[in-house]
């Protein structure tokens, strides 16, 4: 029987495959029936060798902690549990008696232990059921060898599911071994749904549950327009799926056809569309795409993907270097680390309660400069292959902006002491992220050379919701009055001053919101790389005379549904039904 699930779309597209799960934390683990003796033999034997590989593994670990009493501590208890012997003979009761393969028996032991710890009330105990855990998992990892390993040798694409996926395991993979990516967690916003548009492979998150019901190598259809997945499709949903997947690729297929044309609304108003990347290669696509610079190169990925960068400025220069000699003479907004949030490198351990307030972005590379240097030389060293401007992550303060612009002398002179050649520093602008940096704008325009709004953070912060979580991925909405009149206010506030303006969050590529933007007298939009043509198509078919009108009218209604309704109501019949009636129809039916 088929199983239908919701959850929140992240990247537009239909995938018809089968399905890899990744990551097995609380994760069933498919049956496999042992055939013979034989076959029972070699799993004891796989197990036993699991279980030494794991207690070799604690014990390094312990030796390496050996200054940290509470860190042994911890590992100590670990090894207790591996060697506990009522485990141990739990796991080879199950193999032998019931005839399944080690994994599955590891991860029914471990799901039984676990349920019964949940149904004690003590706190203390309660807590080792993180140890019982963990230990558990390592076994499985030691028996199913590293998934990503096995994620990395598939020869067939498929459906990548998780219940969670960090942007650092998202970027290893090649868009060749990937259908489509589901998720328990995360939110439309959250950096492996920015990966997924990047690479042009739909996704869907926030479904909460479905990595318990997945098992590898069943059929999946992910529907990455609406945000539906289906396990097990009967054949009327195959049918069903394989004719939307077509009418999408041809309603995109057309809309490709206009990338060489410029982004100009129907009444003749050019608007710039530029690009938003993660990796510098994609600089390559970015006039393939119709795109005329880049908006925003999230330049912390090139530490997810390649951790050595850290420590390696070499590594910057060149992802910068490539990326403003493949645009030149076009614009490159490169956006200086922002690390923290949802993206984590194992050298900022943070154990913050709310990573999302917490050290984050400008905050973590001032209180690091050795780091933010090194990022720095690169930059001002790349500078001179091509028109770069340099942008800074969540800014709330005029004095951030000061800090990096001292930095940003002391480094030219010491490159030039060091006879490294240099160029000029680039204009310094910043992102509008914080509900401080909207309100407090004009203490920010004199000292910035151009602002950019990520509505990714301006709406999280401002609505108080996190963009990562799925229990709260239905509150999030970029159209919500209190954002767009943040938007509004930040649009005039600089024509005032005759101050550029763009937007890089995925606002910018939402048809329903694209028409308020350019009528709000934006500058610039930024929008993955892939849906370059699709936004040049809506802003096609925009009147600057009506958009204007209708951007005013949204700032007195009272709800993002009323917003929706009204730009939905101006635009239809003009745009691709099949991409802007969903959009509408599932976004108003899942809002109250
Ligand atoms: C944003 O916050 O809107 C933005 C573009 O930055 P990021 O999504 O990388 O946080
Ligand atoms: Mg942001």
């Amino acid at each position: 029987m088929s199983i239908r699930l919701k959850g929140t779309p992240a990247s537009p597209g239909v995938s018809i495959g089968p399905a890899f799960l990744l990551n097995i934390e609380e994760i069933r683990i498919q049956k496999r029936n042992l055939r013979n003796k034989e076959e029972v033999e070699a799993e004891l034997d796989r197990f036993r060798a699991a279980l030494a590989h794991t207690r070799m593994e604690l014990e390094q670990i312990s030796d390496q902690v050996s200054d940290i009493i509470e860190g042994r501590q911890l590992i100590e208890v670990q090894i207790l549990l591996l060697n506990d012997p009522s485990m141990i003979s739990d796991v080879e009761n199950r193999i032998r008696n019931e005839q399944v393969s080690a994994d599955y028996a590891v991860s029914r032991a471990l799901y039984d232990v676990l349920e019964r710890f949940s149904l004690i009330e003590d706190s203390y105990i309660k807590g080792r059921a993180i140890d019982i855990r963990d230990v558990g998992k390592r076994i499985m990892a030691n028996l199913m060898g590293t998934e990503q390993e096995a994620l990395l040798n598939l020869t067939n694409p498929v459906v990548l599911v998780s219940r969670d996926l960090d942007p650092s395991q998202t970027a290893g993979l090649s868009r060749k071994q990937l259908l489509g990516i589901v998720t328990d967690l995360g939110g439309s916003t959250s950096h492996t749904a920015i990966l997924a548009r990047s690479m042009g492979i739909p996704a869907v998150v926030a479904l909460k549950d479905v990595a318990k019901y997945v098992v590898t190598g069943q059929t999946v259809i992910i529907d990455g327009i609406h945000g539906n997945v289906i396990l097990n499709p009967n054949d009327d949903e195959l049918e069903y799926y394989y004719k939307l997947k077509e009418r999408y690729n041809i309603a995109e297929a057309e809309i490709a056809l206009n990338a060489e044309n410029p982004a100009v609304t129907a009444d003749g108003i050019d608007i710039e569309l530029s690009a938003n990347i993660e990796f510098s290669l994609e600089a390559d696509q970015v006039r393939r795409f119709g795109g005329n610079g880049i908006g925003l190169f999230r330049t912390e990925f090139i530490m997810l993907l390649t951790p050595e960068a850290e420590d390696d400025e070499e590594i910057h220069y060149r992802a910068y270097r490539h990326v403003l000699e493949t645009l030149n003479p076009d614009p490159v907004i490169i956006r200086t680390l922002d690390l923290g949030g949802d993206k984590f490198l194992d050298s900022i351990p943070t154990k913050e309660k709310n990573p999302f307030l917490g050290w984050r972005a400008i905050r973590i590379c001032l209180d690091r400069p050795e780091k933010f240097t090194r990022q720095l030389r690169a930059l001002l060293r790349a500078a001179r292959h091509g028109n770069g401007r340099i942008m800074l992550p969540m800014i709330t303060g005029y004095d951030q902006i000061l800090q990096v612009r001292v930095m940003l002398e002391d480094i030219a002179a010491e490159l030039d002491r060091e006879g490294i050649p240099r160029g000029e520093i680039p204009p310094l602008g910043i992102m509008i992220e914080t509900p401080a940096a909207v309100l407090g704008i004009d203490l920010l325009l004199p000292h910035t050379d151009f602002v950019s709004i990520g509505s990714n953070d301006l709406t999280q912060y401002t609505l108080a919701v996190d963009r990562g979580s799925p229990y709260v991925s239905k509150l999030f909405d970029s159209l919500h009055p209190a954002v767009i009149r943040q938007i509004d206010i930040v649009a005039r506030k600089c024509k005032e001053v005759e101050q550029w303006v763009g937007i890089c969050g995925q606002m910018a590529n939402n048809p329903l919101a694209i028409p308020l933007l350019v009528g709000f007298g934006l500058n610039e939009l930024s929008v993955p790389l892939t849906l370059i043509p699709d936004v040049k198509e809506m802003i096609s078919v925009i009147r600057m005379s009506e958009v204007k009108t209708i951007a005013k009218k949204a700032l007195t209604m009272k709800s993002g549904n009323e917003i929706r309704n009204l730009v939905f109501d101006y635009v239809k019949s003009r745009y691709p039904e099949i991409i802007l009636d969903e959009i509408h129809r599932e976004r108003n039916d899942g809002e109250n």
